[in-house]
């Protein structure tokens, strides 16, 4: 069964701790290299650089821009990594989790759930697609295609523009996560569109 919540990155670092017992090694990967080949990732992977390009954003750190018009539905770039055991991927995203608490520069969490039994670690360097930030009102999306996850645009993206997608995250600790994506939709905190309604609640009772 595909959990299809599965970018929803925070809520990979909720789940309450597993028994210890078999404590998989998080540096191992689940699957053999013929397979992890097979099953989607590749490291000599590359994006369409006459496509886009990754250069510093006015949202947050680097960011990703389009270097010509794209169309709606375009596969704009995969988001790759390395495909873990679904353990694997709990304690690396804690790991991520405390990581980009210490430090606010480092991004956030990066582990995707593909489905019950796999997730993906985009903090790899050849993920190109790490550095896509959070927009309120993005031009982008995620797709899942069985193990394999795509950033697609939503509608048409000019040429010059930033890439962003919704981060999906929940309202936990939403502090920590202030928004400056500056759309007109900005609520000025990355928080995932299906709890922007609860969000504008518990603001509006202030
Ligand atoms: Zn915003």
């Amino acid at each position: 069964m595909v959990n299809l919540s599965a970018p929803d990155r925070r809520s990979r670092v909720r789940l309450p701790p597993r028994p210890v017992f078999n404590f998989p090694n998080p540096f191992k990967p689940a699957l053999s290299k013929n397979k992890m080949k097979q099953k989607s990732q590749n490291k000599k992977y590359s994006y369409d650089k006459s496509l886009i390009i990754v250069r510093n954003s006015k949202i947050h750190g680097k960011g990703i821009y389009a270097k010509k018009n794209i169309k709606k539905g375009k596969k704009i770039i995969e988001y790759v990594g390395e495909i873990v055991n679904s353990e694997v991927g709990n304690i690396r995203a804690e790991e991520q989790y405390k990581l980009s608490k210490k430090n606010k520069q480092n991004g956030a969490v990066y582990v995707f759930e593909l489905n019950n039994k796999y997730d993906i670690d985009g903090c790899v360097k050849y993920n190109t697609a790490r550095f896509i930030n959070h927009s309120c009102e993005p031009n982008s999306r995620y797709k899942q295609e069985r193990l394999r996850i795509w950033i697609v645009a939503l509608r048409n993206i000019k040429k010059g523009e930033e890439i962003t997608y919704d981060y999906g995250y929940d309202m936990e600790d939403y502090k920590d996560h202030p928004c400056r994506c500056s759309s007109k939709k900005c609520i000025g905190y990355i928080i995932g569109k299906k709890y922007r309604k609860e969000f504008k609640k518990i603001v509006n009772k202030r």
